[in-house]
Formats: structure tokens, sequence, C-alpha cells
């Protein structure tokens, strides 16, 4: 890969568009920030509608090109085995970009990367697996069954959290599947995607097989998601814009996959280890600088242990060491948009002026060496309650509200009492208590005595305003398939339509 974090720094990055790296129709470029400086570091061209247009034109030719059409499942697999390798031998070069432009840690993002690989090669398996059914029909002489098929071109519209890593659960599985794509990453975080574009170019996929067209989301995004070229949208990001971009969706009468916002309850019981449990909730708010969307915001700790249980949380948040994202030694980077850190300052301000007592942060670091970046320190909020603001919105940041509780199921309601629900956690010895959880808690994911464990082996997706649909595991499978009925009469005569008998 030709591309790294010292070569794209100062320069122009282009489209990619048909297997040509191509310069927007405007001739018109955006600045992407470097979050620890807020300063520009490179600038990415963008599309307009015109751009948008040849990149689907382009997704939907390469899915009628015989090169990719008519290519059998073992060498469609053998494709994103080399992508895999690719990302393999590019993963730290992958991180070093990643953290560059949306400030997590380097650390963390050498090892997404190094993991990326993995999943891959688990999706390539997929191309000769697209098994169809013979129906028992009650009918002699038929051949009833299905087809699974790719379904055609299919827009990712991608955040700036985990570009990548949110990438590639649905990237792989729709490649394998021997589908196009055109991705529009987040105006936020364009260089990763474009990197591994050069990687997917390099590894010989057919030209217009993957496109990525960067600019905004109200102008490039909009512009893809109403186009009439394509078969299915894949997004990922706020619930605002999702509910924008399913509506848009249904004019074209196309599905959508949706992973949207989260308001996790993360519940803690009183016969837990306490030690370990405050690492799962400070791992399960805190990690990635509570940029996940399945960040465990809303803990509901059992009364009986409430204060010693908080007492061992501020003194573990306080211990969070915040620095600059290349430096190993930090636990918790910059937030990756300037906007977040005015939105913590509201929320948390919101929650005091709503009885919640600020634990543990509450501010933006006052070091020298961090003034410029977007940084915000961890931060607890004690005495808080479920119908605060600051606990039913999604504040994509550091910051966890403690509830008490006594009655385990006045528990399950306050955290099924949410708009979201993406994913949940609790702790517990008593596995009794822990399934009951898992049967009641309305959310998509449920983690026992554990929080954040994701693997690609098993899918992911939220219910209710948390979007739908589910990346990740073999049942991805059925969301970039779609079946087929063929039916088949081999009994060498048609019979008279007009006798109609009765059984
Ligand atoms: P954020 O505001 O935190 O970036 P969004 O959910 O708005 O979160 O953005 C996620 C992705 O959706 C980004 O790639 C963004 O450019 C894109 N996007 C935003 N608005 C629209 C829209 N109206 N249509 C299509 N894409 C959009």
């Amino acid at each position: 890969m030709k591309r790294a974090v010292s070569t794209i720094e100062g320069s122009r990055q282009n489209l990619y568009i048909g297997g040509r790296w191509v310069e927007p129709h405007s001739g018109v470029y955006v600045k992407s920030f470097d979050p620890t400086t807020g300063m520009p570091w490179y600038e990415f061209g963008n599309a307009d509608a015109q751009d948008v247009s040849d990149a689907v034109d382009a997704a939907r030719a390469a899915f009628e090109n015989p090169q990719w059409r008519r290519i059998t499942q073992t060498d469609r697999g053998k494709l994103v085995r080399r992508l895999a390798e690719l990302v393999l031998e590019n993963a730290d070069v992958l991180a070093e970009i990643e953290t560059r432009d949306n400030g997590k840690l380097l650390k963390e993002m050498r090892a997404q990367m190094r993991a990326l690989p993995d999943s891959y090669t688990y999706f390539s398996g997929m191309a000769d697996k697209l098994l169809g059914e013979t129906v028992p029909v009650n009918k002699l002489d038929m051949l009833n069954f299905t087809m699974r098929e790719p379904i055609g071109v299919v827009g990712m519209i991608t955040p700036w959290n985990s570009p990548l890593m949110m990438l590639t659960g649905t990237l792989a599985p729709c490649l394998a599947i021997g589908n196009t794509v055109v991705i529009k990453p987040s105006e936020h975080t364009s260089a990763s995607t474009l990197a591994l574009a050069e990687l997917i170019e390099e590894a010989g996929f057919p030209a217009g097989v993957v496109n990525v067209v960067t600019g905004g989301g109200k102008t490039t995004g909009d512009a893809l998601v109403r186009h009439p070229g394509l078969s299915k949208i894949v997004f990922t990001g706020s619930t605002t814009t999702g509910r924008t971009i399913a509506a848009n969706a249904a004019q074209n009468l196309i599905p959508c996959q949706m992973e949207l916002g989260g308001k996790s309850p993360h519940v803690v019981f009183g016969d837990v280890d306490i030690d370990r449990t405050v690492n799962g909730v400070v791992a399960g708010v805190f990690a990635a600088a509570g940029q996940t969307c399945v960040a465990g915001s809303r803990c509901f700790v059992e009364a009986s242990i409430y204060d010693r249980f908080v007492e061992a949380l501020v003194e573990r948040t306080g211990r969070i060491m915040v620095g600059h994202p290349m430096n190993d030694a930090s636990d918790i980077g910059p937030l990756a948009i300037p906007e977040q850190i005015g939105k913590l300052k509201h929320y948390v301000a919101s929650g005091v002026s709503q009885g919640a007592r600020i634990a543990a942060g509450g501010k933006q670091p006052s070091r020298e060496d961090l003034a410029d970046g977007w940084y915000y320190e961890p931060t607890v909020m004690t005495e808080a309650t479920n119908d605060m603001t600051f606990m039913r919105d999604e504040l994509f940041g550091p910051v966890v509200g403690i509830v008490p509780f006594s009655s385990e199921e006045k528990m399950i309601s306050l955290a099924n009492d949410t708009r979201y629900g993406l994913a949940s956690g609790i702790w517990t010895k008593d596995i009794d208590r822990a399934m009951r959880f898992a049967n009641k808690v309305n959310a998509g994911t449920v983690w026992i005595n554990t929080y954040r464990s994701a693997a690609f082996m098993s899918s992911m997706g939220g219910f209710k305003e948390s979007g739908y649909g589910r990346r990740g595991g073999f049942d991805v499978m059925r969301e970039f398939s779609r079946v087929k009925n063929v039916v088949l009469d081999y009994s060498g005569a048609m019979q008279d339509p007009f006798v109609i008998r009765l059984r």
C-alpha cells in the first residue's frame, strides 16, 4: 500500500470510482481535522450527485460484468481472503491512519486492525455456502427449489468511531456473496476507507466492485441514499440520521440495515467481586472515550453495595490516563469531533441541574499538553435517575450515570425504559437471575459477567430505536442475499388450465 500517514498528510485524496482514482466533478475538496490539535491534516474530495451517480453506475456495471457475476464462488472467496492478507500486512499502517483521523488510541487501533483479517477470512467462507432448499410440494413431476443470489448494489454509510471495523462486518460478507458496493465514509474519518480501497484494488477485485465516494452526509450521503440504482442501504450512525435515511430509501422501496444509537443498561448485583465488576463497567463505558454505540452508560447498582461500588468506581476512574492517542500509556484519547465537547458539557450540566452529582470528571482536562485537543475526562454521575435528560439521550462520550436499585423487577423495568435496545450487561454470580434478565431485557445483545465482548462469528443488532438487521455471524448471509423460488415441471405435459381439481 502506498498510503501512510506521511503520504496522506497535507495531500488531496480523490474518489475511487470504477477502479480509478478521480477528482470530484466540482473540484471541491474538504478538510479533515486531527482531533489532537484541531488542525486540518489532509483534504478529501467532496463528491456531488454526479460523482455519486457515476459510482452507482460503476457498481451496477460491475454487478452485471461476467468477470464478477460469473466468477466461481471459490474464486470470489479467494479474492476476499487475499484482501484479508493485505489488511494483515498493512494493519499497523491502517491503525496509524485511523488514529490520526479519529483520535482513538493507537494501541487499540492496532489490535482492531490486526483482528480484521480473521473477520475477512471468516466471511470469505460464505462465498461457497449459499445453499438453497428443495421444497416438497403436492404436485407430481415438479421440482420446486430455492436459490440464493446476491442482491445487487449495496450503499454503505459508515460512522467516525471505528470506520474500518464497522465496515468489515458488512463489506466482507457483502463481497463474498457477490454484491457490489458504494461506500460513503464519515466526513470526519475518510482516510482509512480510501486506504482500504487501495488494498481492494491490489487484491484484484474487478473495477467497480467497490467504490468510495467521500463528502458530507446531507450532500454526498443523501445523494447516495436517493439514487434509484441502489438495491440496499447499510447504515451505522445516529438514530436521527437513520430515520431520515430509512424514509428516503422507502421512496425507492429498498431495504435498509440500520445500526443506530444506544443507551445500554449495565446492571450490578450485590454478590459480585467489586474490583472485577468495576473494571467491566469502566471498560463498558469509558473504552474508546465512550464513543461506542454499545456503551453501558446507564449503570444500575444494587443498593446493598451502592456506596462501596461507587467509591471503587470513582477511585478506578481517577486512575484512567487521558492522553495523546499515539502514547501507549494513554487509556483514553480525544473525542473524534469537536461538537462532542459542547454536547457533553451541556448534558453533564443538565444532569447536575436535575439533581445528579459529579463524582468524577465532568470537565475537560486542565493539562497543558491536552489544551488544543478535543479531550474530556471520564465522568461518573451519582444520584442519577433514569428519567434525567442525560440518562435518556445517547451522549457518545465517557459519561456514566449510576442508579441504585433494590428490587429486581423494578430494575428490569428501568433497564427497559429507554427508546433504545442495542446492548445490555449484568454482573451477578446467580445464574438464574442472569437468565431472567437475559429473557426480559429488550436489547439485541446481553453480556453476562463481561461487557463489549464482541465476535465476528456472532451477530449484533439493535431493537427499538437502535435499528434493525444484524451484522456479523452467519445470519448476515441473509442480509446480503435474496431468495428466488424456481419451479420446474418435468412431466412433459402442461395440464389444461381450466380444469380445476378439487381435493
Ligand atoms: P454524526 O453526526 O455523529 O456524524 P450521523 O449519524 O449523522 O452521525 O452520521 C453517520 C454517517 O451518516 C456519516 O457518514 C454521515 O456523513 C452520514 N449522513 C449524515 N446525514 C445523512 C443523510 N441525511 N443522508 C445520508 N447520509 C447521512
